[in-house]
């Protein structure tokens, strides 16, 4: 298969081994992570197996080998006598497996550096079927292992990684070993003819997304698209040349350039937090029904105590009137879940930290506690801005109680986005 000039991605076959990921004792996670670590580099994860350890592996691999421009292969790289994935590849490949010395020394060290000794079954992990190149594995025993094209010549795959199972030692080794062989296999200028881009969208769901901007995609020649949709956000998966990605870009701007937050993989938070740092301008919550997961999204990004203040959790009423100065009387009038005491929030917030944003969200997230007017789902969300003035949304999101909380917080900090602008 030819991958200079394609405006196709490369595509792969994952093939994760382990009797523990079908008895359901670990879930596979190497999937989703190899997807979203390949996608970026022209290839398309175009299926995935789980197989059991046994000799079902090798039928596997040589059929993805026959079929698959990528084939990635995780787990059985330990000493013990059941990971047999380097004998498999050897036999499949129908090359000798070789000791490897100095793949045995760095694992002595790596063992005798933490107190182990080294036993004689640990050389396994030293045995590399000839051909293959040792990518080093600092967080383990077990290193991976790559073969290009040459010694895949009698086959249509031009790339086979093995990879070992923990995914703290998979991880770092494809961002730092495999990612730059798998380019230069791949005719090595594949990486620079295509591209592959995640233009991230918020605020506006895949349907709508789909329905605007599907037909001007399908104009672009040599384009190739598609989307993927989490809770408040959808990526449209642009892989094509220079030109054609610019083109993309264009009609994505036209349609939603107010959505769109990025396309180097950033987050809504992180966007948040930039601009409030570039801004030297603060934020703090006052959380109801989010029950202090959006102070939480706000914490898992490292440097937000730059620009996050700090957080109210007012699930109670008696916790509104408390810490915010909530009315008892707006309370009872209108209700916790009302656009009077969401605008009570933000000001009480607002008196209490001097943030600069103030974000307050007070609503119901189900499954019981809805009403005909106010059903389960509905929301106030408030912001309060810089200058001191407060606007307050009504919204109803969908889902259960998890989605209803992450789709509050998504609009919430998608209000200090834009009023930023
Ligand atoms: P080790 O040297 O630890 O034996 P290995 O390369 O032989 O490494 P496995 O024995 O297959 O790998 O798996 C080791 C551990 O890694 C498993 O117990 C499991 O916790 C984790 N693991 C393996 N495969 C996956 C996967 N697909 N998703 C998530 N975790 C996995």
């Amino acid at each position: 298969m030819a991958f200079l000039q394609s405006s196709e991605p490369a595509q792969a076959t994952v093939i994760n081994t382990g009797s523990e990921l079908l008895l359901g004792r670990t879930l596979n996670t190497h999937g989703q992570f190899l997807a979203n670590a390949l996608w970026p580099l022209g290839i398309e994860v175009a299926r995935q197996v789980t197989l059991p350890d046994g000799d079902s592996i090798k039928t596997e691999l040589l059929r993805a080998l026959e079929d698959s421009d990528v084939v990635i292969l995780t787990g059985g790289l330990g000493p013990t006598t059941d990971d047999m994935t380097r004998d498999m590849v050897a036999s499949v490949l129908d090359v000798p497996l070789e000791l490897d010395v100095a793949v045995e020394a760095t694992i002595r060290d790596y063992l005798e550096s933490r107190g182990y000794l080294f036993a004689p079954h640990q050389s396994r992990q030293a045995m590399v079927p000839r051909g293959g190149e040792v990518m080093p594995n600092p967080l383990g025993t077990a290193p991976g292992l790559f073969f290009g094209p040459d010694v895949l010549a009698e086959f249509e795959c031009r790339a086979l990684a093995v990879l070992p199972g923990p995914p703290r030692e998979l991880h770092p080794m494809v961002h730092e070993e495999l990612a730059g062989r798998l380019i230069a296999a791949l005719d090595g200028g594949h990486a620079d003819s295509i591209r592959a881009v995640d233009f991230r969208l918020v605020g506006v769901g895949e349907s709508t997304v789909t329905e605007l901007l599907e037909p001007s995609l399908a104009s672009i020649e040599g384009l190739k698209f598609g989307y993927c949709a989490r809770i408040s956000e959808v990526d449209v998966r642009c892989v094509g040349s220079d030109e054609v990605i610019d083109r993309a870009r264009r009609k994505v701007v036209e349609f939603f350039g107010d959505q769109l937050i990025g396309e180097k993989g950033e987050s809504l938070v992180g966007v948040v937090l930039d601009g409030l740092r570039e801004r030297r301008q603060t934020l703090a919550t006052a959380e109801s029904c989010t029950g202090g997961s959006l102070a939480g999204a706000l914490t898992d990004v490292g440097g937000s105590s730059d620009v996050f203040v700090g957080g109210y959790v007012t699930y109670s009423n008696a916790a509104k009137v408390r810490d915010l100065a909530v009315e008892e009387a707006a309370l009872a009038m209108h209700g916790a879940v009302s656009e009077e005491v969401c605008a009570q929030m933000v000001a009480g917030c607002q008196s209490k930290t001097g943030a600069d944003y103030v974000l307050a969200c007070t609503g119901i997230a189900g499954p019981s506690g809805g009403t005909t007017e106010k059903p389960v789902g509905t929301v106030f969300i408030g912001l309060g801005l810089p200058d001191g003035r407060i606007k307050i949304e009504k919204c109803h999101f969908r889902g259960d109680r998890c989605a209803f909380k992450q789709r509050v917080i998504w609009s919430a900090l998608d209000r200090v986005r834009q009023a930023m602008k």
